[in-house]
């Protein structure tokens, strides 16, 4: 593991532009279960969000929305000034082609909190596999952007691996180079970390810091704390569904607004 400063630039400049990401008035239930409650947030080009709260407050179907894999009951999400998910009450329902939301989907990665990397592809298939099939790269491409990738999160040397023989720290560096291959605008990430043993969680974070200065739009899951504070430009407080308060992370974190931000905050620091 190399530290993230001797990435090489050209790495860097491979990347696409981040995109802004509106979310306006998005609400979603589960049955009698509001999950979102009248959402509204920001996230401009380019810019590093996390975004904290207890358990259950409704950070991974906020997530979930924003690349499709939820659609909202009502309120609308825009990547770039395009919609991606949007319905109003009492009127006709306006829904997006399937085949339009895939096109859009692709813009946006996702990474889980459990790696989910195909346990029977190698390392490169794992990164390889989506931009063949959905992107049309030839094989060939597809592998060598794939060995940039490698490089870039500090793994080159493990592409013929498979997901079994690398740690739980190696397998996230593995998840989020096959996400950076589809060249999304906007990454998610759900609590990255949560899984990982204490004393792997610095290589996951220092490729995500990396990330972070690379112009992409990254929106963080986190309970790292302290991580929000040194690398997000603004820090979103949820709980039951809410957005509590937004701002800077040192407004956030050291004088929070809201008292339930204060007792949350009292909690995990
Ligand atoms: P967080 O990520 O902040 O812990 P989630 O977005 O995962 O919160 O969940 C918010 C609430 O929605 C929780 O009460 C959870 O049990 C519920 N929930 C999430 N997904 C589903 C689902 N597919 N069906 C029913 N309830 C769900
Ligand atoms: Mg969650």
């Amino acid at each position: 593991w190399r530290p993230a400063t001797a990435i090489p630039q050209q790495a860097l400049a491979a990347l696409p532009k981040g995109a802004e990401v509106e979310i306006h008035g998005v609400s979603k239930s589960f049955g009698d279960l509001k999950v979102l409650d009248d959402i509204a947030l920001t996230f401009p080009a380019g810019s590093v969000t996390a975004i904290i709260g207890p358990s259950g407050s409704g950070k991974s179907t906020l997530l979930r929305t924003i690349n499709h894999l939820e659609r909202v009951d009502r309120g609308l999400i825009a990547v770039d000034g395009e919609l991606i998910g949007y319905r109003r009450d009492g009127d006709a329902l306006h829904e997006l082609r399937e085949k339009d939301i895939l096109a859009r989907r692709t813009e946006i990665g996702m990474v889980f909190q459990n790696f989910n990397l195909f346990p029977h592809l190698t390392v490169l298939e794992n990164i390889t596999e989506a931009p063949v099939t959905v992107r049309g790269l030839s094989r060939p491409e597809a592998e060598a952007q794939a060995r940039e990738l490698l490089a870039r999160v500090g793994l080159e040397d493990k592409a013929d691996a498979y997901p079994r023989q690398l740690s739980g720290g190696q397998q996230q560096r593995v998840a989020i180079a096959r996400t950076l291959a589809l060249r999304p605008k906007v990454l998610l990430f759900d609590e990255p970390t949560s899984a990982l043993d204490p004393e792997l969680v610095g290589e996951v974070l220092d490729v995500i810091k990396e990330l972070a200065r690379s112009g992409i739009t990254l929106v963080i899951v986190t309970h790292e704390i302290g991580f929000a504070r040194e690398v997000a430009d603004s820090i979103v407080f949820m709980e039951q569904g809410r957005v509590i308060e937004a701002g800077a992370p040192d407004q956030i974190l050291t004088r929070p607004k809201h008292p339930r931000t204060a007792a949350f905050l009292a909690k995990v620091l």
